[in-house]
């Protein structure tokens, strides 16, 4: 069988990896699963992390075509938590020992929202005696922005590439100034030059993007020496020019998840020791998605701990998981899920990715 023999190489080329994003039968996908459920195991182990996650602002200066709370959406109802809010959700992911949270709201740039962000990541960091790990995802910022958020306290910073073709990235945004795809990758360098663990990712199953696109955006990872990778199957918001221009074009639901399961099994095939998020998205689709994830390949889990009154209003696509759920809730949950798949939780510890001490060691 052609498939056991790629995967038995140490090392995979593009020729490789386009051959397997074409695999369809069932017993050809339980072989990749397996196999990058091996990989898993031997370079990052089968540990899962959580980093609690705390969408704090659905307020955005930028447009992009696909997302939900994009500026020009009149319908978003708009917030922004108070610091004391997000710092009642930081300890509650203290106490409950979930070692990492991330930080992620609309992109702003101006000066009262970094100043905002760097006072609350000190806070955070104080409350928790140093011991919380921070990431944050908060969009393209000035190099300065993010060394001062880095000196703040923050150590890992997730920057979705969307998808590293740039006439495709460029159907995704709106043609002005501020959704160039090459101030996106320009900000990649400058995290990883301020220090931090860097993420990125993409959309899977868009309208118009190609199985060649998908094994490109493994290859970019490779070649900006990504950390983390946060990728999902794409899902319309109605309310987005995206949603309403490609309503019946999309991949059906399967496919999607078929594809983004592949994404995350030829990713830690081909890539080895970098963290992987089976993230909400895959269970947006699919209410088995994120153990799939795990199945497949990822390591990662990202509970969402946003207080219950905002959760909704944090809506980037039509249909997302656990939004009536508190905090409470979903950690039980997940401990169940987590557990069908074998894997234990890493409770109180960061997990910070092995790509980064191997690429600082090189
Ligand atoms: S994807 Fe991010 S930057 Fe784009 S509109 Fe949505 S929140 Fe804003």
């Amino acid at each position: 069988m052609k498939i056991k023999d790629i995967l038995n190489k140490d090392n995979l080329n593009r020729e490789d990896l386009e051959y397997l994003m074409g695999i369809d039968s069932n017993e050809e996908l339980d072989i990749l699963y397996g196999k990058a459920y091996e990989v898993k195991e031997k370079n990052v182990g089968k540990k899962v992390y959580y980093r609690g996650l705390i969408e704090f602002s659905n307020i955005c200066v930028k447009d992009c075509s696909y997302c939900g709370i994009r500026k020009s959406n009149k319908n978003t109802d708009h917030f922004m938590m108070t610091k004391e809010e997000i710092l009642t959700s930081a300890k509650w992911i203290y106490e409950n020992n979930y070692g990492s949270l991330v930080l992620q709201a609309g992109e702003r740039q101006d000066k009262e929202f970094v100043e905002f962000v760097e006072d609350v990541v000190k806070e955070i960091k104080e409350m928790s005696q140093g011991k919380l790990g921070i990431t944050l995802s908060l969009g393209e910022q000035t190099k300065e922005t993010y060394e001062r958020w880095h000196e703040a306290g923050a150590h890992r910073y997730l920057l979705r590439i969307e998808t590293s073709n740039e006439d495709l990235y460029k159907t995704l945004h709106p043609e002005d100034v501020s959704h160039d795809f090459t101030t996106r990758v320009k900000s990649l360098g400058y995290l990883k030059e301020a220090g931090y663990q860097v993420g990125t990712g993409v959309m899977i199953g868009l309208p118009g993007q190609t199985t060649k696109d998908l094994v490109d955006d493994i290859l970019f990872y490779e070649k900006y020496n990504i950390d983390m990778i946060g990728m999902g199957p794409y899902i319309i918001h109605d309310e987005t020019p995206m949603g309403a221009e490609f309503k019946d074009m999309v991949l059906s639901k399967e496919e999607r998840v078929k594809l983004g399961l592949k994404m995350i099994a030829l990713t830690r095939i081909y890539l080895k020791d970098v963290n992987i998020a089976a993230t909400t998205a895959l269970q947006g689709l699919d209410p088995l998605g994120r153990e799939k994830g795990l199945k497949a390949g990822a390591n990662i889990l990202m509970p969402v701990t946003t207080a219950a009154e905002h959760r909704a209003k944090y809506q980037l696509y039509n249909g997302k998981p656990c939004i009536d759920d508190t905090a409470d809730q979903c950690k039980k949950c997940l401990a169940g899920r987590v557990g069908t798949v074998g894997d234990e939780i890493a409770y109180g510890e960061w997990g910070d990715s092995p790509h980064y001490f191997n690429r600082n060691k090189k």
